[in-house]
């Protein structure tokens, strides 16, 4: 059997750090096995996924060199690799479980499942659709079609017994039927849940390997069983411990930037991204720390990897790029990455614009275009002190314009503006007065250029954890007061929303 893997990002955000871990260690096992690694665009949440995302994936893993044989931009035998160009295959394999009676119509209405699920909840019961509508009869189901009463196909789940399954760290994993529920595989708008699409493409794509991360876990059970009733051989299935924070939780952009491209902005290098992220789980023979994606491909060992959670530390991925920065490159090299990374026509044209009506010397563009090529500035506190907000406000008006930032689809000036605005009505101030703060959170300077330009120049990941990095400056919050102000934060952005 010839090995094919992949990585199957949802393209609804920026390119994650997780995304480029699980590709990477698919695309050293494709490797090393002599086999292909492909990627598949899951955008079938169509609310949430953005052509941006998928770009800014694709472009973030050709950046790390985690380039894929086959994938959008890379036609092979096996596509379309987006899903939203499949659903006439999910609809056709549907209809085929449904007609071999291993998954059912289903008519209930939002309000029926949202009591059931609240009657469930009072009585302690697991949570699950309660295999209502599997009982109708074939004459029933036919007159609602034909009535064209809206509905989803939903899978068939033993109702007893436990599912049993391999996984290539764990060994056999075995979860009780009755923890699974009876999936949705068809939305009522024709387009497939991830389950159903993730299982019809890793067979149609003679995926022999699915290398993911942990969470998936718990819906293995319902993969396992469609590829049963499908009739089909299932995968090797491998579940890599997930990255964490520092406290052990789930890496969270709320924590830790997690965005591909904020280590770009930062200055960290391709290479030692990988080489970090391959260092996760221990897979290097004799504890290796130096090395390129080829010898890992060569030497690590998957079956090997342990299942702590590895946690993602930032300071030690800059402390490797570091050693490869000075052992591994002499000035020329070093100029060659600089000019790569921000030294260069393209990203000077687009700061010499904001900077030109304001220089009298070239010699006074340096300071100008400082906050271009820095990671974190360095601040003091007393840039923050406000004539009309005490420090506390401070802190929640910086606090609440990175989380608006957050939640901002495009990043674009206009946009910017507009978190800015709402930030400052919310504390009765104009927009002057609100301005400095983010300002001096940006560009961390007194004199630069307007912060809203250079915001959309440098960026929403780097502009983030600026902000990030300023609250942090002084003093982050309490657990206490985070739970305070995430429910402020939350009554206030969704009166934002009706508004
Ligand atoms: N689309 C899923 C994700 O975003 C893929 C999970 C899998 O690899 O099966 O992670």
């Amino acid at each position: 059997m010839s090995v094919r893997t992949r990585v199957a990002p949802s393209p609804t955000g920026d390119p994650h750090v997780g995304t480029a871990y699980i590709a990477l260690f698919n695309r050293a096992f494709a490797k090393q096995q002599g086999g292909e690694f492909l990627l598949r665009i899951e955008d079938t949440d169509q609310l949430r996924s953005t052509p941006e995302s998928e770009a800014a994936i694709m472009q973030a893993l050709t950046w790390l060199g985690l380039d894929w044989d086959e994938g959008p931009g890379k036609e092979g035998s096996k596509g379309p690799y987006r899903q939203s160009e499949r659903s006439a295959l999910y609809q056709q394999h549907a209809k085929q479980l449904v007609d071999q009676g291993h998954a059912f119509h289903c008519f209930c209405s939002e309000q029926r499942l949202n009591d059931l699920r609240e009657r469930q909840r009072e009585a302690g019961e697991s949570i699950g659709y309660d295999g209502h509508c599997m009982h109708l009869s074939p004459q029933e189901v036919a007159s609602k079609l034909a009535a064209g009463e809206a509905n989803v196909v939903r899978m068939k789940v033993p109702t007893e017994g436990e599912a049993v399954f391999n996984d290539m760290l764990r060994g056999e994993i075995r979860i009780p039927w009755a923890q699974v529920d009876m999936q949705v595989l068809l939305k009522s708008d024709g387009l497939p849940s991830y389950h159903l699409a993730n299982v019809v493409d890793d067979h149609l794509m003679e995926i022999s390997h699915v290398i993911r991360g942990e969470e998936w876990i718990s819906s293995t059970p319902k993969h396992v069983l469609l590829y049963q009733y499908f009739d089909w051989q299932p995968p090797v299935f491998c579940h890599l411990p997930l990255l964490r924070n520092a406290d052990k939780s789930k890496l969270s952009k709320r924590k830790n930037p997690t965005s591909i491209l904020y280590y770009q902005k930062l200055g960290v290098l391709p290479e030692v991204l990988l080489n970090y992220l391959g260092l996760m789980g221990g897979t290097m023979p004799e504890d290796q720390e130096l090395f390129s994606f080829e010898q890992m491909a060569e030497q690590f060992r998957l079956d090997n990897m342990t299942l702590g959670g590895p946690v993602f530390d930032l300071q030690k991925l800059q402390w490797l790029n570091g050693r490869y920065l000075r052992e591994q490159h002499n000035p020329e090299q070093l100029l060659a990455r600089l000019h790569d990374w921000a030294f260069n026509s393209p990203h000077a044209l687009q700061i010499l614009p904001l900077l030109q009506q304001r220089i009298e010397t070239l010699s006074d563009v340096a300071p100008l275009m400082l906050p271009f090529v820095t990671g974190l500035p360095s601040l003091q506190s007393e840039q923050f002190v406000h004539k009309k907000l005490d420090e506390q406000q401070v802190k929640e008006a910086l606090q609440f314009m990175l989380w608006r930032l957050e939640s901002q689809r495009h990043w674009h000036k206009d946009a910017i503006l507009n978190v800015v605005t709402q930030t400052a009505q919310r504390y009765e101030l104009k927009m002057r007065d609100m301005m400095p703060l983010l300002f001096a959170a940006i560009m961390g300077t007194s004199a630069s250029v307007s912060v809203l330009e250079a915001m959309v120049v440098i960026g929403p990941d780097l502009c983030r954890a600026r902000l990030r990095h300023a609250l942090e400056l002084l003093g982050g919050w309490s657990k206490k007061q985070a739970k305070q102000i995430e429910k402020d934060y939350q009554l206030w952005s969704a009166s934002l929303e009706t508004a």
